[in-house]
This record gives C-alpha cells, structure tokens and sequence, in this order.
C-alpha cells in the first residue's frame, strides 16, 4: 500500500458504504457537503472496525438505516469550518486541527431520559455517527476520507501527547470502559475481576487497576488478548476456552481469600458470563453489565442465591455521555505513553479492504481493525 496523494476537498468524496446486513461492502462517492454555520468538515486520519460494525454487519442492531456509512470513532484534521466554533475545552476550532468527537449527537436535553432520570444515553432523539445515521444524510461516520461535524457535535483536539493510534486504538472501548468504571464505583482495594479481553474489557483492566483495585482477573481469549490483558495490568488472566467454570471459580476464590471479586465487570457479551458471574462475586458486591449490546438470550438466575442472599447490587450501563468521551481523553494524556491502547488496533486496513477487516473482527482475528482512508492498497 502507499499513502494516498492529499485529499482534495474539490473532489467527490470516497466513502465505504454498509448497503444492508450480509452485503458486501462497496465504495461509493459523495459529493462535499454543504458546511452550515458551526460545522467542520475533516479529513479523516483513522477509523475503526469494531465489535458494533460486526453487529451492524449481522442486522442485530435495531433502528439502523441501512445503507449507511460505518465507523462510529474517527479522528481526523479540520480541511473547512464555517466558523467561529467552541470546542470542549473552551478554545476556537482552527483549520488544520487534530479533532476527535463525541458519535452521539442531537440528544435533546428535554425528554424524561435526559433530564428527569439524567440517563442521556436512553433519550429517543439521539443520533450516532456510524451506526443511527443513514449514508443519504451525508458523511456521519468514519469509514471515509472525509466526516462532516453538523453544528452541535462534541469535539476536542486530541492532546499533542496522543498519538492518533493511540486514540483509535483505546476509540469507543476506551469511552465505553470509563462509564462502566462509573457505574462500578471501585473503591481502594477491591478486587476485580473483568469478564471479555476485548477492546471494552482490556480497557476496563486498565482503568480498574488505575482506580486503585487491588487484584484484578481478566477472563477471556484467545492468548494474544490476555497478553495484552496483562499488559494493560491484569494481575492474573484465565483462558475461557481452556478452564472449566469450576477451575475458574477455584482460582478466583484462591485469589480472593475465599470470598470472591468485590465488583465483577461485564464486557463479554455472553449469557453464561451472567451466570458465572453471579456464583463467583463476593456478598455484598457488584455487578455491571456493559456487554450485552445486543441480544445474547436468557440467563438463569436463583434470585435468593445469587441476588437477595449476596446482598448484590447489579448495574446495566448503556452507551456513553460526552464527558465520558472527554475524559478518556484525559486517560490517554495521562496514561498512553505507558498503556498499550494502541495495541489493540492490530492491523489497518484501506478502504477497499473493509469486508476484510470485518471477517477479521467477526472471526476475532484482532480485537480491533483500523481503518486508513487515505491508503490505497
Ligand atoms: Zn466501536
Ligand atoms: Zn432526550
């Protein structure tokens, strides 16, 4: 592959299209969109292919109008503004910035959701680049050389420190694991075990351990990914497909003292997870559910023995807010030149190569697939 000549904003813009679930990945050209008062138009630097595009791939997301543009995470410099813009951090948008921003945007700050229950991520109004926004709208989302900003949207210039791999390599996992951190509320010393070795779960290793856990397990597979688990400072890491559920729960009551995790976090998507979970964590602990994003069917629970006897607090945790996506950056600034976010995005991919990379991340080849519009293979 060689690096593509500078995009020309003059000319059509090339984009991959997800025309339907099962169907092939195609090319097609937009014309450059019309840039309202407030908008940016970036040319994008990275994109990625993730376990939601997978989902997207497969039809197991609801409300999706198909055909649309995926890559819901991109980062990208400013080619045109109409400005003057604010960005998160106070300061005005220049051409030439290195931007990220935040995939959900037109939530509306009025309904029920967003301001009675203050859980914003359920408002029926919002839109997500990559995944609720359709290709006839226009350029919302990442598998692109260019992505139109619409007036509203939450961006940021990512910190001279990060390195744009770095960002996409941590990308929605990264936003994803800060929320579940949220939602686990880790005191000093807890132990913690994380169920999934995916992008989500080695994210959420890494910030268990920076939230002051004092042990934390990784379940997952396959061996490249517990490497990486440990790298991103798991304590000890059990290959699901080469343990039995009782081996599992015997080393982790032997790492335990006997009494289990005090906070299990979930991120693997699976309904066993579930059950698993709910035998090893310890009395008066906590359980949340980030995973299941899409329907893995029922778990079995015993509510006296699992639930009311354990004293168990269980938390479901959807999507993300802005200031989640605004402070993994924080992360990255603090903690990439030590954690290996960029690890996880193995191997990029141009944009005539994305049916690859999907059947690379649907056989979970590589937990994550970057996409490079400006290669041309
Ligand atoms: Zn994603
Ligand atoms: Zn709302």
């Amino acid at each position: 592959m060689r690096p593509a000549l500078d995009y020309n904003p003059t000319v059509p813009v090339l984009a991959a299209v997800m025309p339907a679930p099962f169907t092939p990945i195609e090319l097609r050209e937009f014309p450059e969109p019309e840039i309202e008062r407030g908008g940016i138009l970036l040319k994008t630097v990275y994109s990625e292919v993730c376990g939601t595009d997978v989902h997207l791939w497969h039809g197991r997301l609801s409300g999706v109008p198909y055909p649309i543009i995926p890559g819901h995470v991109a980062v990208g410099t400013v080619a045109k503004m109409r400005g003057p813009i604010v960005l998160a951090d106070g300061r005005q948008a220049r051409e030439g910035d290195r931007l990220v921003f935040f995939d959900v945007h037109r939530t509306c700050g009025r309904c029920v959701a967003c301001t009675v229950r203050g859980t914003p991520t359920r408002c029926p109004q919002r839109k997500v680049y990559g995944i609720t926004d359709a290709a006839a709208d226009g350029l919302f989302g990442g598998w692109s050389e260019a992505i139109y900003l619409e007036p509203g949207v939450v961006a940021a210039v990512l910190p001279d420190s990060v390195a744009a791999e770095d960002y996409i390599g941590g990308g929605c996992g990264l936003i994803t694991a800060v929320h579940a951190i949220d939602r686990a509320a880790i005191r000093l010393g807890d132990r913690v075990l994380v169920q999934g070795t995916g992008a989500v779960g080695l994210s959420v290793v890494a910030l268990a351990r920076l939230s002051g856990a004092s042990t934390v397990i990784a379940v997952g597979a396959p061996a490249d990914r517990l490497d990486l688990a440990r790298q991103m400072g798991a304590d000890l890491t059990l290959d699901i497909a080469k343990t039995t559920p009782e081996e599992r729960h015997a080393l982790v009551a032997g790492i335990t003292g006997g009494r289990g995790p005090d906070i299990i976090l979930e991120a693997s998507g699976s309904a066993r997870a579930i059950e698993e979970a709910l035998a090893l964590v310890a009395d008066g602990g906590r359980y949340v559910v980030a995973g299941h994003y899409t329907n893995a069917g029922p778990s079995t629970i015993n509510a006296h023995e699992h639930i009311n006897r354990k004293h168990l607090e269980i938390r479901g945790c959807w999507g993300s807010e802005a200031g989640h996506f605004l402070r993994a950056l924080t992360v990255l600034e603090q903690h990439a030149p030590t954690l290996p976010w960029r690890a996880i995005g193995a191997r990029v991919y141009a944009l005539n190569r994305l049916n690859e990379a999907l059947a690379d991340a649907e056989a979970m080849r590589l937990p994550k697939a970057i996409v490079d519009p400006r290669l041309r293979a």
